[in-house]
């Protein structure tokens, strides 16, 4: 064999340390240890624990399975929504967010994969691909399906709007209601600001980046799928479904990750509820001989024996 056909197994040079391109992340990390001297009220807490995971919601039906897997249709006015409240997410663009997943799936814990846990470490594949210099740019022509909305591609190079814009409505809201009046949020919204912006941030930073590092360390692999992907029970209920990372690296195409009634996966049902009001449409399935096979290969041979039966 040629050696130039070979595919290429040596590892990218990663990992150079960009302290402009994470000052963000770590000033959201640091901000909520104010609370160990202000405290916060009840409010503070439910709106932390709230918006956790209505935008866990957000990050994985829109980044992930809407504009990162077209698993689903929808209007271009609620494509607008699930991309503007992913990115209160305070994770980057919707373009940028996108592609470099799509880019995961295709060289799936091969050396271009942006985040191998297998090739490049656990913390890499966590956080260290993130505060590195190494994928500040996206390669937008693999996201051309949606770069081609000037909506989107506003959203993708402002990206902190909307973090900013939630930020300033929940200290807003948490003043009025610590304080009672709507000056409260100067002298009484600060301590939503810390708890419900900044540390629910923080938990959904590391719920979602447990998607790249744990899902592909912890759990089961009931499909072959030539990666190191898993399922895992306790990370798909903190993720909204997302723990079922083996399935979902075996099959992207289908909204669904739990592939079974006891996959719990919170993120499908609520689009299928949407689906019922007319929101989403074109959910789309797993075919029952993927599901019952344990390898692609295995569910197109089981799709041709039916086409012959
Ligand atoms: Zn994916
Ligand atoms: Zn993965």
């Amino acid at each position: 064999m040629n050696k130039m056909q070979e595919p290429t197994l040596e590892k990218e040079k990663r990992g150079t340390f960009d302290f402009i391109n994470s000052i963000g992340i770590i000033l959201i990390h640091l901000a909520p240890i104010a609370l160990i001297w202000t405290g916060a009220t009840l409010f503070d807490w439910i709106l932390c624990f709230s918006l956790y995971f209505v935008r866990m919601f957000f990050v994985t039906a829109g980044y992930h399975r809407y504009f990162s897997h077209r698993t689903f249709k929808t209007s271009r006015w609620f494509q607008f929504i699930l991309a503007f409240f992913a990115e209160t997410s305070a994770q980057k663009g919707v373009l940028w967010w996108a592609a470099h997943h799509r880019e995961h799936h295709r060289y799936s814990d091969q050396p271009q994969d942006p985040h191998s846990a297998k090739l490049y470490g656990f913390w890499y594949s966590h956080i260290g691909w993130i505060v590195s210099s190494d994928f500040i740019q996206a390669n937008y022509n693999i996201i051309g399906d949606f770069s081609k909305y000037k909506e989107l591609r506003w959203l993708d190079k402002n990206y902190l709007f909307p973090p900013f814009f939630l930020a300033t409505l929940i200290t807003f809201v948490g003043g009025w209601v610590n304080g009672g009046t709507f000056l409260s949020m100067f002298t009484d919204g600060w301590t939503t600001l810390l708890a419900g912006f900044f540390l629910s941030t923080v938990l959904l930073y590391h719920g979602t980046f447990s998607i790249n590092s744990l899902m592909h360390r912890i759990g089961f692999q009931r499909y072959q799928t030539g990666d190191e992907s898993r399922n895992s029970l306790w990370l798909a209920l903190i993720t909204l479904g997302e723990g079922w990372h083996n399935n979902h690296h075996y099959y992207q195409s289908t909204v669904r990750q739990g592939f079974y009634w006891w996959e719990i996966d919170i993120t499908y049902y609520v689009l299928k509820v949407l689906s019922w009001v007319g929101i989403v449409w074109d959910l789309k399935g797993v075919p029952a001989h993927v599901r019952n096979a344990r390898s692609l290969e295995e569910a197109k041979k089981m799709a041709k024996n039916n086409e012959i039966e």
